[in-house]
């Protein structure tokens, strides 16, 4: 069996749009460059935004463009399907071992506070927390705790992270300074992403985790992570995020972009195809099927920078 674990891991909060297909399109094609493997995880930690008939029609859409995947998924054979609102209580075993190392603290600080606080943000969108709860004392904490419930973060330190991205090549984040203290777990008890994905990550066996750009400022976080749970860090590679013409971000609202409109006018190959040829795969916007590019897949043909979707090409 090859070494290299490869994954997708949607929220699917809405239909896929030609983002978040692009980047499955790069995570297939370098893990199958390599004879990977590709683990399906739905990251559905909100449930309430992220119900199952996108899960469904995600991994319809997935196996319509080719991308198949080897575990996970509702037709995933003998391992998963893997729901993240589903494993609380893996999550809670690896949040305890963080607490028992006296890293988490309560946080009873609105978004409306940190706002009006206006502390600085992190490149991802968040903002930098500046350590308003970090040292309550026990009898602050007892009372606090009888207006609200509180979220929980982790304690980060002063100390600059570094990793080599596949695509993106070095990068830096000091975990104090650029991060701030992050949320491991809501007040409403739901688990936070950067916890989540880094326990799975790892009891799925990745190796390889790629992903779109807005996610590169969260690797520090997660590598910290790694480390307290004594946990092998994957290798990470950030594909760029693709622009809709006019140079916005894709989002799930773009109806124009999302596959349930594509399907309508394209073929799988047509899109993948177009995809390919925007992502510097190939030099002209032909038909493709995903299996036909995986032998000259490089990183390196990639570009590092944003995309923007030529006017004419969808
Ligand atoms: N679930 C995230 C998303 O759909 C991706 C998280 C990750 O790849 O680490 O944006």
């Amino acid at each position: 069996m090859s070494a290299v674990v490869g994954r997708f891991a949607p929220s699917p909060s809405g239909r896929l749009h030609l983002g978040n297909l692009a980047c499955s399109l790069l995570a297939w094609l370098s893990a199958k460059h390599e004879g990977g493997r590709i683990v399906l995880r739905i990251e559905d930690l909100d449930a309430e935004r992220c119900p199952r008939k996108y899960a469904d029609l995600l991994e319809e859409d997935l196996a319509w463009l080719g991308l198949y995947w080897d575990e996970g998924g509702s037709h995933g054979g003998s391992h998963g399907p893997y729901y993240q609102s589903e494993c609380a209580d893996i999550y809670t075993a690896s949040y305890e071992k963080l607490a028992a190392q006296g890293l988490v603290y309560p946080c009873f600080c609105s978004r409306a506070q940190l706002h009006a606080a206006s502390a600085p943000h992190t490149s991802d969108g968040n903002v930098i927390y500046p350590g308003t709860c970090r040292s309550l004392t026990p009898a602050e904490v007892a009372e606090k705790r009888k207006a609200k419930a509180p979220a929980y973060r982790l304690k980060v330190p002063d100390e600059v992270v570094s990793f080599t991205d596949g695509c993106m090549g070095p990068h830096s984040e000091n975990l104090l300074r650029d991060c701030g203290d992050f949320y491991l777990r809501r007040a409403d008890g739901v688990f936070a992403y950067q916890l989540a994905v880094v326990v799975d990550d790892a009891r799925m066996g990745v190796t390889e985790v790629v992903r779109g750009a807005d996610l590169l400022s969260s690797t520090a976080r997660q590598l910290y992570l790694y480390r307290l749970l004594g946990l092998k860090a994957p290798r990470f590679a950030h594909c760029p995020l693709l622009l809709a013409p006019d140079g916005r971000r894709l989002s799930k609202r773009d109806g124009d972009q999302s596959l349930e409109n594509l399907r309508a006018r394209y073929t799988a190959a047509e899109i993948v195809g177009k995809l390919a040829y925007a992502y510097g795969l190939q030099e002209e916007p032909a038909p493709r099927t995903p299996e036909s590019l995986t032998a000259d897949f490089s990183w390196k043909k990639v570009p590092k920078h944003d995309i923007c979707l030529p006017e004419d090409l969808f």
